[in-house]
């Protein structure tokens, strides 16, 4: 095994800044071969990753972590998504229910330390299950999105499931993204439609005014809108330098280094 630090990837996040989406999918799909799949929560981002997969007939499966408290129309979502699009969608829950853990533990997203508890539980622990299956994760996370986001990188080590993130979206603004769905009548959430910029559990997840900022309806109940669930780990710690344990070959395919020469 090789040590990948995030401070290996600066370079070639810089030369990936001049990739399109798709050919940083493409990338992900050559380095990682079957040990890569795509990571979804079914909004507008991660449904354009999801048409772009079916487009390029890339054999990409996609992880969705179904809280247990998601709206029906995001179920509905993921299910338009695996039919229309011939995707393979793998669904992973929670230990508990909400009522058992409710009845285990009170009302946990009330309160600031026990919406940390409810995400780790509901979210970020499902997706353990997975470590040791994947080397890398493609996610959707866009730097339009702001705060803990604004300067996210298109590759990022995950400790936690030691693999490597890649967002092939970071650089796609708003306009692109909103002209890319159009453009290719892209499956969306009908929600987005009804006033709900992003889309979470329904718990935590309100409709936003046209004049707040768009994640103003996550977690509104805790203010000030800089609440992240903690399944993307660079959202809660964008400035720190991890590093994540894979094999040497892969290592020298992820940097480019040639591995086929002869002493
Ligand atoms: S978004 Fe709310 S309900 Fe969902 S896991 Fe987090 S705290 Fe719990």
């Amino acid at each position: 095994m090789a040590r990948l630090s995030q401070a290996d990837l600066i370079d070639l996040n810089r030369t990936f800044e001049e990739r399109t989406p798709q050919e940083l999918l493409e990338w992900a799909v050559t380095t990682f071969g079957g040990r890569v799949a795509a990571l979804s929560s079914m909004q507008k981002s991660g449904n354009a990753i999801c048409h772009m997969i079916h487009t390029m007939s890339l054999d990409l499966s996609v992880v969705f972590v179904d809280t247990g408290v998601l709206f029906p129309e995001t179920l509905e979502t993921r299910d338009r998504l695996a039919s229309e699009y011939g995707l393979t969608v793998r669904t992973l829950h929670p230990e508990q229910s909400m009522q058992q853990q409710t009845a285990e533990k009170g009302v946990l997203y009330l309160t600031p330390e026990g919406q940390k508890e409810c995400c780790e539980l509901r979210k970020s622990a499902p997706l353990d299950a997975v470590a040791g299956e994947y080397d890398a994760l493609i996610s959707s996370l866009r730097r339009s999105d702001g705060g803990a986001r604004g300067a996210c990188p298109i590759l990022a080590v995950d400790t936690r499931l030691n693999c490597l993130r890649v967002n092939p979206l970071v650089n796609f603004t708003d306009e692109q993204l909103t002209n890319y769905i159009q453009n290719n009548d892209v499956i969306i959430n009908p929600l987005h439609d009804q006033g709900y910029a992003t889309i979470g559990c329904n718990r935590c997840t309100t409709p936003v005014l046209p004049n707040e900022p768009r994640r103003a309806g996550r977690w509104r109940h805790l203010g000030p809108w800089s609440v992240y669930c903690g399944i993307n780990p660079t959202d809660l710690d964008p400035e720190r330098s991890p590093a994540v344990d894979l094999p040497q070959d892969l290592v020298d395919r992820i940097l480019g280094r040639a591995t086929d020469f002869m002493i």
